[in-house]
């Protein structure tokens, strides 16, 4: 059955992937995106594209009407947005902290928090947020990061408990070093240092990510919500 899915920060990297499994499947898929253009393909494919900077609260009651009147009420919510911006602490501005917390905590609540209201109405939903090895190890250098991506466990388990009488669940994906733009900014010698971390000796592809959120998104999920699943190729372990 197609179902009205949602992916923030969808036009590249593990979003793109994402949005490109659901609408494989079927189902029918939007995805909101900050800046640039998103592939031509995913749009002649049926993708509904919303520009929507999740940091803006207005920006997302809009981008949500628009899918709400074309797809109906969302009943996949896939939050992917988020940023870095690394520094150490000791050069790290309150403005490199409380952006990357405004965009990947607070604008996932944004998010969140619209898409549920159609989720209550209906008495189901899922929501699959993003978050990272990093959330859950720490890293030297990406406290702001590790602290957004952390909290996201918080906020999901909190929510998995709060909502789960509603028949919502909500789980948390926590990827290792996944080969996109994000990564992209790492040097050869760092990629071969964390390549040389993981268990599985390599990077993830955006794909392998997708599959375990379309997993948590379907009907054999059914009983699981809460959970923070590692896709890092054994590095959290
Ligand atoms: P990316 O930089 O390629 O894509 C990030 C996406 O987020 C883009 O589509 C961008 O438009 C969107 N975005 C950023 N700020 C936004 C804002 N204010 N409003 C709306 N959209 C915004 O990164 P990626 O590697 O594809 O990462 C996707 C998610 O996965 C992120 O949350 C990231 O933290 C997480 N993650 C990535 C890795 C990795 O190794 N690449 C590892 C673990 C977790």
């Amino acid at each position: 059955m197609s179902r009205s899915v949602l992916v923030t920060g969808g036009n590249r990297g593990i979003g793109l992937a994402i949005a490109r499994a659901f609408a494989d499947a079927g189902d029918q898929v939007a995805i909101t995106y900050r800046s640039g253009e998103p592939p031509k393909d995913l749009t002649a494919a049926g993708v509904l594209a919303v520009k929507c900077d999740i940091t803006d609260a207005e920006q997302v009651e809009q981008a949500y009407k628009e899918v709400e009147e074309k797809h109906g009420p969302v009943e996949v919510l896939v939050a992917n947005a988020g940023i870095t911006k690394d520094q150490l602490l000791m050069r790290m501005s309150e403005e490199d902290f409380t952006s990357v917390l405004n965009t990947n905590l607070t604008g996932t609540f944004r998010v969140v928090k619209r898409a549920n209201r159609g989720m209550l109405r209906a008495k189901k939903g899922r929501v699959v947020l993003i978050s990272s090895v990093v959330g859950l190890l720490g890293s030297a250098g990406q406290a702001n990061y590790a602290a957004s991506k952390a909290g996201l466990v918080g906020f999901a388990r909190s929510l998995a408990r709060e909502l789960g009488s509603r028949n919502i669940t909500f789980n948390v994906v926590a990827p290792g070093f996944v080969d996109t733009d994000m990564t992209q900014v790492l040097t050869e010698e760092q990629r071969a240092g964390i390549v040389s971390q993981v268990p599985l000796g390599r990077y993830a592809q955006p794909e392998e990510i997708a599959a375990t959120v379309r997993f948590l998104a379907s009907d054999d999920a059914s009983y699981i919500t809460g959970a923070v699943i590692p896709v890092d190729g054994g590095l959290g372990m």
